[in-house]
């Protein structure tokens, strides 16, 4: 090969050689002209399948604060109006976002939609190209409300602790000072013995309610014979009702099933029959029937007691919440009977309900779903 050759070869590889690096960049910018005219649309449709899908609530907002994607759950937390941001800070993450181009994680307190208690919705926002910007939320309200609840529980466990404990400090002082005065060590040692007693009850309520709550109650369900929890809850009771020379009686019971657990259900009537003892004066009556209608399955218990004021009724379900305090303690109640009721019934998928006067009596109601057993040639 002479020089000539050799140059006209390197010509024609260095012409071939820029036309396909040529090639290949006409090449990507067109793809790119046509992923720039697409891409928009795609993204954004994309987007909105991700913010479908997820389980938590999502939006996306362009450079002018305009919501152009959304998944439902935003606009029902209130969060969205009118295809913009309808609180305020929400809009403060969105610009703090874009001013210093850094993704924001921070919880916020957010007015409720319908007027009640705020919400707070655990927030994350970050910069997604063009000037939009993804906000993601996730509504926390309920675990802050169980935070609160739970706060609220401890300090009252303890406050409720430290009585009996302190009392019975007090009293084991005084019996070493009186070792010279019989009248007054009994007198001392009665009282410490209900002391002591009412410790016991308010550990096991605290126990009983808190495996309750953490229990998955039906996912270890079985049929339960309801009379036979009716006379296993009454004869629980019999004790405290001869201390007060109370009757109670057992109305013929039907033949029905529910499905639950046994010892819980026993506790929750047992619970209702001595409330009925304990807030009745002596010598009065205490009642409990069982009806049944196709689907249910009702327990009542009714009795002659102090009854309870229209606008104390709600509120004796809530933890230690008592009407009148010194009845309470005087009858060794933990003020957690009822709560302890309330949350059995529900987690057997029940209610509870309540018909009282004061000074003619009350009837607590449990309503619970019946169980019918497949028939034979049934399936279940
Ligand atoms: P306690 O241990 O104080 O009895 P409960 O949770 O069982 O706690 O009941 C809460 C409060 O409701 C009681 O302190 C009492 O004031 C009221 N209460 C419950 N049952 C009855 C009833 N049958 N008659 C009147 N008051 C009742």
């Amino acid at each position: 090969m002479n020089s000539t050759t050799a140059l006209a070869l390197i010509v024609l590889a260095a012409v071939g050689a820029t036309g396909l690096v040529v090639g290949l960049i006409t090449w990507l910018l067109t793809r790119r002209a046509l992923v720039n005219r697409i891409g928009d649309a795609n993204v954004l449709e994309v987007g909105q399948k991700l913010i479908d899908v997820l389980a938590t609530a999502g939006l996306v907002v362009d450079s002018s604060n305009t919501v152009i994607r959304s998944s439902a759950s935003a606009t029902t937390m209130g969060l969205v109006r009118n295809k913009s941001l309808a609180v305020a800070e929400l809009v403060d993450v969105v610009d703090t976002v874009r001013r210093f181009g850094e993704p924001v994680f921070v919880e916020l307190e957010i007015p409720s939609p319908g007027g009640g208690d705020d919400h707070w919705v655990e927030t994350r926002a970050a910069l997604a190209g063009n000037g939009n910007v993804v906000v993601l939320l996730e509504d926390k309200t309920e675990s802050h409300r169980l935070d609160d609840a739970r706060r609220d529980f401890l300090a009252n466990i303890s406050h409720e602790l430290k009585t009996p404990i302190g009392a019975i400090g007090l009293l084991a002082e005084a019996l070493v000072d009186a070792t010279d005065d019989p009248e007054t060590v009994r007198k001392f040692s009665k009282n410490l013995r209900k002391e002591a007693l009412r410790l016991g009850a308010l550990v096991q309520d605290i126990i009983q309610l808190s495996r309750v709550q953490s229990k998955d109650v039906l996912g270890a369900a079985q049929p339960v014979d309801v009379s036979a929890i009716v006379h296993e809850a009454a004869e629980r009771c019999v004790i405290l009702a001869e201390s007060k020379d109370i009757t109670i009686t057992v109305n013929p019971l039907p033949d029905v099933l529910v499905v639950g657990d046994p010892e819980l259900l026993t506790v929750a009537v047992k619970n209702l029959i001595e409330n009925g003892i304990k807030y009745s004066d002596d010598g009065k009556h205490v009642g409990v029937g069982v009806t049944t209608s196709k689907n249910n399955v009702k327990i009542s218990v009714a009795d002659l007691g102090v009854g309870i004021p229209k606008d104390e009724q709600k509120r004796i379900f809530e933890r230690f919440y008592r009407v009148d305090s010194s009845r309470s303690r005087q009858t060794g109640g933990t003020g957690l009977g009822l709560s302890l009721v309330k949350h059995i019934v529900f987690s057997h998928g029940g209610e509870i309900t309540l018909f009282s006067k004061p000074k003619v009596g009350s009837t607590f109601t449990i309503t619970l779903p019946r169980f019918e057993p497949a028939q034979d040639g049934e399936t279940a």
